[in-house]
């Protein structure tokens, strides 16, 4: 995966040829191993987009429900898949126990966006450009920093997993009976 941080919106409609382009010449002086990456663009499978959450009033209309990405997607920061799966569970769990579909649909809402909203809320801008440095003093800075955590990561584990843990995890399932 390339990832890099623009200003510049809608690099995502541009041909596939002009999104190479711009990935050889964002990548260019990268060095390890990213020539071998660039060269295997030539005629690699390409998904190109920009990173973005989506953010709805509300995830029903009627009968018609939105779950996971449709509904709150956060952005690739490790948090969608689970909670997904969270919103998935609720939503059929609720549809099962409720006397009927608005009440059911109201219910699921309550009950997931609270924490959909917490895990956007925790994506931070600085923390994304401090994952995607655009100077070499910002390389270094990562580097360092990265270089200190891991060690401490591994020692105190537990904790730091805790302290860390992205707001999918700290969810407390609700129990539903089985249909
Ligand atoms: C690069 C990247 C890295 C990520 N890393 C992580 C991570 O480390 N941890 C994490 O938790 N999450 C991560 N995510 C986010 C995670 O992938 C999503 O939040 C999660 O897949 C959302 O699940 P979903 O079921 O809502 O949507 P999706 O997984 O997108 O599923 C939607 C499905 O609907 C299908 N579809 C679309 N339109 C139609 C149609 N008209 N008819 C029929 N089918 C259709 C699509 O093909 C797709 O299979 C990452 C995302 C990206 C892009």
């Amino acid at each position: 995966m390339l990832a890099f941080v623009s200003d510049v919106r809608g690099l995502g409609e541009l041909d596939r040829d002009d999104q190479v382009l711009i990935l050889r010449r964002t990548f260019a002086d990268a060095g390890w191993e990213a020539p071998r990456v660039l060269a295997a663009l030539e005629d690699a499978p390409l998904y190109f987009d920009a990173v973005g959450q989506v953010r709805l009033d509300r995830w029903s209309a009627g009968r018609t429900v939105l779950l996971g990405d449709a509904a709150w997607a956060t952005g690739p920061f490790g948090t969608g898949t689970s909670l997904a799966l969270v919103g998935a569970h609720v939503l059929a769990g609720e549809l099962g126990t409720q006397a009927d579909v608005p009440t059911a649909l109201a219910r699921y809402e309550e009950i997931v966006r609270p924490s959909a909203q917490r895990a956007q809320d925790e994506v931070k801008p600085l923390a994304i450009r401090a994952m995607n440095p655009r100077s070499t003093a910002g390389v270094k800075l990562q580097r360092a920093v990265l270089g200190v955590a891991a060690p401490v990561s591994g020692k105190l584990g537990g904790l730091v997993g805790r302290l860390t843990r992205p707001p999918a995890d700290r969810f407390a399932l609700p129990e539903y009976p089985a249909a």
